[in-house]
C-alpha cells in the first residue's frame, strides 16, 4: 500500500509548484499591481477594473423592498428582501441550476429562463407586487451579473466576455438591463432594474451596508474575482459617463479572474484544462484558484498518474477519462478528511469513479489525498496573494491607513465549503504581512452578500 516511485515524483513536481514561497508571492504582487495600474488608466487591458458607477457608497441607512436577481456561473437565485433600520429583513430566497445547454445557448433563452424563475418565485412569494414601490408601481429590482460589463451608468451595461463555461453568441453590444426587463415583461412581470451590479460589487455593497470598515468584495464560488473602493481621480480612463460630480469614490470591478503573470505557478495540467474551456487563454488567475476548475485539475494529474505511475492500478480510467467528471466538491470532501482517514478516501474515489474498493490502495488513496490538499492550498494562497497585492495598493495610495481595519467580504460556494479555506488565506496574510499586519486582514463569509448588495445599491438609487 506505498505509492510507487513515480507517483512519489509526481507528488514532488506539485509540490515544487503549489507550496509558493514568499518570495513567489511578491513577485506576483508587484506584477498584480502593475497590471491594476494600467487597467485604470486604459480600456481592454489584461485586469479590466471595470468602472461599477456606484459612487454612493452604502451606509446603513439604505431602505425599501427589492427583488435581487442574481445569475450566478452555476446557480441562478431570486431573493426577495427588505432593509429597514441598518439590517436585512424579511429575506426569502429562491435557488435554481442554470441549465448547462443554456449556458451556450442563446441570449433570449437565457434571460427568458431568469423571468420564468422570477415567474414561479413570485407566484409563491408575491408581496412586492402590491407594494407599490417604484415606478409605477413596478416592483424594484436589483440585476446581479457576475460576468464583466462595461457600463456607463447604474442600470445600464453590455458584456465583455463570458467565462466560467458561458458561451453565448448574441449578447454582445445588447444592453443586459433592457433583455432582463424585456423578457421580464413578457412573462407579464412589471419590473423596473434600478441597479445592474457585478457580484463582487453587490458583496462588497452589502457588507460595507453592516460594517464601514469593509474595504473589499471577493468571489469564491464557480469563478474568482474582487472588487474594491477606489478614488474616482484614480481611475483616470474615466471620462463622461453618468458620474455624479459630487461623489469622490467609485467600486472598481477589477476583474481579477484574467491576471496572468509569468511568476503565477502554471502546471501542465493548468495548460489541459485551459484547453477544455471555451474561453482557452483567458482567466488564467480564476482557473487556478476557483471551483468551477480544481476537480478538473486533479482529475488530469489522476489521469497522468494513472497513465505513467500505475495509479488505480493504471486500469479502470474509463470515468478519469471524462472531461469535468471530478466535482470540486469531491477535492473539498477528501481534503477535508486529511491524511489519515484514507480508508474513507478510497470510498469517496471508488464511489466517484467507478473503481472497485479493493483495487483503490492505500498509497492511491495517499497519492490523491495529498494531490487535493495541494491543489486546495494554492487556490487558497494565490486568493490571499490577490488581496494581499489590493491591501498594499490601497496602503501605498493612502486611501486605507494602516491602523483601519481592513474587512473583506467573501461570498461564493467555494469559501463557504472548503475545509480550511479561511484560515489557509490566513496563513499567506502571516507569511506576506507579518502576524501583527495580518490581523487586520477581517475575512467574512457575507453570505448572500451578491444579492443583497445589489438590493442595497438598488435602494439608494431608487430613493
Ligand atoms: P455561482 O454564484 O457562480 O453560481 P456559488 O457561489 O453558488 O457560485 O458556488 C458554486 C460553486 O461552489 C460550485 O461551482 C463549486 O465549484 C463550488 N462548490 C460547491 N460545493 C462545494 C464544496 N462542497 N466544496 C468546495 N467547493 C464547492
Ligand atoms: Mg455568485
Amino acid at each position: 500500500g506505498v505509492m510507487t516511485k513515480t507517483q512519489v515524483d509526481l507528488l514532488e513536481g506539485y509540490e515544487g509548484k503549489c507550496v509558493l514561497t514568499k518570495k513567489q508571492m511578491e513577485g506576483i504582487i508587484e506584477d498584480f499591481l502593475a497590471r491594476m495600474e494600467e487597467g485604470l488608466e486604459r480600456e481592454e487591458q489584461q485586469l479590466k477594473m471595470l468602472p461599477s458607477f456606484v459612487e454612493k457608497m452604502p451606509c446603513g441607512k439604505e431602505e425599501g423592498e427589492f427583488l435581487a436577481i442574481d445569475l450566478g456561473g452555476t446557480n441562478s437565485r431570486v431573493v426577495r428582501l427588505a432593509l429597514k433600520g441598518g439590517q436585512v429583513r424579511e429575506m426569502v430566497a429562491h435557488e435554481d441550476p442554470i441549465p448547462k445547454e443554456l449556458m451556450v445557448g442563446t441570449t433570449k433563452e437565457l434571460f427568458d429562463f431568469i423571468a420564468r424563475q422570477v415567474k414561479t418565485f413570485l407566484g409563491k412569494h408575491n408581496t412586492l407586487a402590491q407594494s407599490g414601490q417604484g415606478k409605477g408601481g413596478k416592483i424594484p429590482i436589483g440585476f446581479c451579473f457576475s460576468y464583466p460589463m462595461k457600463q456607463t451608468g447604474l442600470a445600464n451595461g453590455e458584456i465583455v466576455n463570458w467565462n466560467k463555461g458561458f458561451d453565448i453568441k448574441d449578447t454582445f453590444g445588447k444592453d443586459l438591463v433592457e433583455l432582463l426587463e424585456g423578457s421580464l415583461s413578457e412573462y407579464k412581470i412589471q419590473g423596473k432594474v434600478f441597479a445592474m451590479v457585478n457580484d463582487t460589487v453587490g458583496t462588497l455593497a452589502a457588507h460595507k451596508f453592516i460594517d464601514q470598515d469593509t474595504q473589499l468584495g471577493v468571489i469564491l464560488g464557480t469563478g474568482s474575482n474582487a472588487a474594491y473602493i477606489e478614488g474616482k481621480r484614480r481611475i483616470t480612463k474615466l471620462q463622461g459617463g453618468e458620474t455624479k460630480r459630487e461623489e469622490d469614490k467609485m467600486i472598481v470591478n477589477i476583474e481579477w479572474g484574467n491576471f496572468k503573470s509569468s511568476r503565477l505557478p502554471y502546471l501542465e495540467e493548468d495548460r489541459e484544462v485551459d484547453e477544455r474551456t471555451p474561453n482557452k487563454g483567458k482567466q488564467h488567475f480564476e482557473k487556478m484558484i476557483s471551483g468551477m476548475y480544481l476537480g478538473e485539475m486533479v482529475r488530469l494529474a489522476c489521469l497522468r498518474a494513472s497513465a505513467e505511475g500505475n495509479l488505480f492500478g493504471g486500469s479502470q480510467k474509463d470515468k478519469l477519462q471524462q472531461a469535468w467528471t471530478f466535482p470540486t466538491s469531491l477535492v473539498s470532501r477528501i481534503d477535508g478528511l486529511g491524511p489519515e482517514k484514507l480508508d474513507q478516501v478510497k470510498k469517496e474515489l471508488s464511489a466517484a469513479l467507478d473503481i472497485p474498493r479493493a483495487e483503490i490502495t492505500h498509497g492511491c488513496a495517499r497519492f490523491v489525498s495529498r494531490l487535493c490538499q495541494l491543489v486546495g492550498d494554492r487556490s487558497a494562497a494565490l486568493a490571499a496573494t490577490g488581496v494581499t497585492a489590493i491591501y498594499r495598493y490601497l496602503m501605498q495610495s493612502k486611501q486605507v491607513s494602516p491602523n483601519q481595519r481592513f474587512v473583506v467580504a467573501v461570498d461564493g460556494g467555494l469559501f463557504e465549503h472548503y475545509p480550511r479555506y479561511p484560515e489557509r488565506m490566513q496563513q499567506t496574510f502571516i507569511s506576506l504581512l507579518g502576524k501583527e499586519q495580518a490581523k487586520r486582514v477581517e475575512l467574512v463569509h457575507s453570505p448572500d452578500g451578491s444579492g443583497i448588495g445589489t438590493a442595497v445599491i438598488a435602494a439608494a438609487t431608487a430613493r
